[in-house]
């Protein structure tokens, strides 16, 4: 087996595994992708409602994500991406208030004018600004109350922080908020139909290259020597590669491969990161006119409640509205262990803040999903746990989206990841083209 062109064994069939077997197929290299989960997708799978798929968490794309729109173009699929502008509103004093535009903040009457005006100009200044390197040793904390004000931080942004990131809010860095400014349009895309059309093409193309795919199947121990590359074991085989990458979550690589140095796995080990929940409702009526809303009052047991059919069309999914409520907790919060009757009992009462006419009888289903690595926590010293790509193991590679910073982590920026990552695996098999 020559071992920079031999057999690629790959862990995960998300957006980065998928997109990377797709790129290595394409060029002849033989490439299997191992997934713990039954379909592609990862944490943008999604499932069956009526015609449609729909995501298990809540996903769509923005204008800057052009390595995601380029796939999804080169695949054939560039007919179903749509392109909106819904609403997107914080919840303040129990009031929905877009907060999406310029003019937007302009009218969000929770702040006196001078502060509108104030956090208008620091938006504009962040558009602006091409690096994120100056925001690397400031948190977003003190950024954002200095230049926008203490008033506009505590209503706006400090609640948004601390929905996403708990007790890391006051730490998070500014590089990553700088980020959801750049790189964030108000145009929302999304692929007709869900996003699962896109991973099913994916593996379509990789199965017509020549590559396999292993469903229901977690990697759960490499071994490698020197003379015969690696060893892959999930519970049902193990199988010889000459090359491995993992797009698995860090903690879990770490884990899986044997004999990985101390002081690389200490230095790259960045275990903050929280889960994701999400319980999804399918209703009989609309809950509010926003796509998007951010709660920024106090007391709910929800961060975000996202109105997925404000987005696209509900003859899509046989009429229904459909909303999203998630979270994003450490592993070990109780909402994870808790009966969905019980969370959908609470859920219930607390749209009833929102919108008074809601019913429990306008729930007509219930999903619930759940994931423990779902948000990295980008704190002060972040950047400098990034691990490179190549490990001190030669030809065993790490790709995941620990990897994807100052931008938070997303479809476009894990397809980016692949497509680099792609390059140089063909230029050390010598196969350029
Ligand atoms: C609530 C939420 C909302 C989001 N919203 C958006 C959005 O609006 N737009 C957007 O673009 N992105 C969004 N994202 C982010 C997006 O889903 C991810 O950035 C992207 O899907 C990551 O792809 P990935 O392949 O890097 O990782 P993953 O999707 O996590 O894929 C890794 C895969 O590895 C598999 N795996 C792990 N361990 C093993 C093992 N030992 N053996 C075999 N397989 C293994 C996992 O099952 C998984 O399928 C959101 C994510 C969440 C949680």
């Amino acid at each position: 087996m020559r071992e920079d062109t031999g057999p690629v064994a790959i862990l995960g069939a998300g957006a980065l595994g998928l997109t990377l077997a797709y790129r290595l197929a394409q060029r002849g290299i033989s490439c299997t992708v191992f997934e713990q989960g039954n379909e592609p997708g990862g944490l943008a799978a999604g499932f069956r409602i009526s015609d449609s798929y729909l995501e298990k968490f809540y996903h769509h794309l923005f204008g800057t994500d052009r390595a995601a729109i380029a796939l999804i173009q080169e695949l054939g699929l560039g007919d179903r991406l749509t392109w909106q502008a819904p609403i997107s509103a914080v919840l303040h004093e129990g009031k929905i208030w877009e907060l999406d535009s310029p003019a937007s903040v302009l009218r969000f009457g929770a702040l006196p004018l001078f502060d509108r005006l104030r956090m208008g100009a620091a938006i504009a200044y962040l558009k602006l600004q091409h690096h994120h390197q100056p925001f690397e040793t400031t948190t977003a904390k003190a950024w954002l109350s200095r230049w926008m004000g203490n008033r506009a931080y505590e209503v706006v942004w400090e609640p948004l922080l601390r929905a996403k990131f708990g007790s890391y809010a006051d730490e998070i860095l500014m590089s990553w908020m700088w980020a959801r400014f750049s790189c964030r349009t108000t145009k929302l895309g999304y692929l007709r139909g869900g996003f699962q059309h896109f991973y099913d093409r994916l593996v379509e193309r990789i199965e017509q290259f020549g590559g396999s795919l292993r469903f229901g199947e977690a990697v759960n121990r490499i071994t490698s020597s020197s003379s015969q590359g690696f060893e892959v074991y999930t519970a049902v085989r193990s199988a010889h590669f000459a090359r491995v990458v993992s797009t698995a979550p860090l903690a879990r690589t770490m884990h899986i491969v044997e004999g990985l140095p101390e002081e690389f796995v200490e230095r790259y080990s960045w275990n903050k990161a929280f889960g994701a929940h999400c319980v999804i409702l399918e209703l009989a009526h609309s809950l509010m006119p926003a796509y998007w809303l951010c709660i920024n009052d106090p007391g709910f047991p929800f961060l975000a409640v996202v109105e997925h059919t404000r987005l696209m069309p509900r003859s899509d999914y046989a009429g229904k509205h459909l909303l999203y409520l998630g979270n994003y907790l450490p592993h070990d919060h109780p909402l994870f262990n808790r009966s969905e009757q019980d969370i959908v009992a609470e859920f219930s009462a607390a749209l009833k803040s929102i919108n008074p006419r809601f019913e429990s009888s306008w729930i007509l289903g219930v999903h619930t999903f759940q994931a423990p690595y779902a948000q990295p926590i980008v704190t002060p010293g972040y950047a400098a746990h990034i691990p490179p790509h190549e490990t001190p193991i030669p030809r065993l590679y790490l790709a995941n989206m620990f990897q994807v910073y100052p931008q938070d982590r997303g479809q476009n920026y894990s397809i980016a990841l692949a497509n680099s990552l792609a390059r140089r695996l063909l230029a050390t098999s010598g196969n350029e083209g």
